[in-house]
């Protein structure tokens, strides 16, 4: 038996992929992007994309309470 398995390793780093910004090749140091700039670039992207996110406050205020009326916890008519 000759298990003769190639390195797929080294292949799949030849095709890293393309630069998520620009579509270029991706440069070894900046992966998956292409430069220092695309990086940044997206992760600027990221950071704006984070910020518009609408804050949903689940606060309501308008001042009606639950009530935890729980009958027989009160007053326990066993003691
Ligand atoms: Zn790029």
């Amino acid at each position: 038996m000759r298990s003769k398995r190639k390195k797929r390793l080294a292949e799949k780093r030849a095709r890293a992929g393309k630069c998520p910004t620009c579509g270029k090749p991706s440069e070894q140091g900046f992966r998956p992007f292409c430069s220092k700039r695309c990086r940044d670039v997206d992760l600027h992207r990221w950071l704006s994309g984070a910020y518009a996110i609408p804050v949903t406050e689940d606060t309501d205020e308008d001042g009606a309470l639950p009530e935890t009326g729980a009958p027989g916890l009160a007053d326990d008519p066993d003691r």
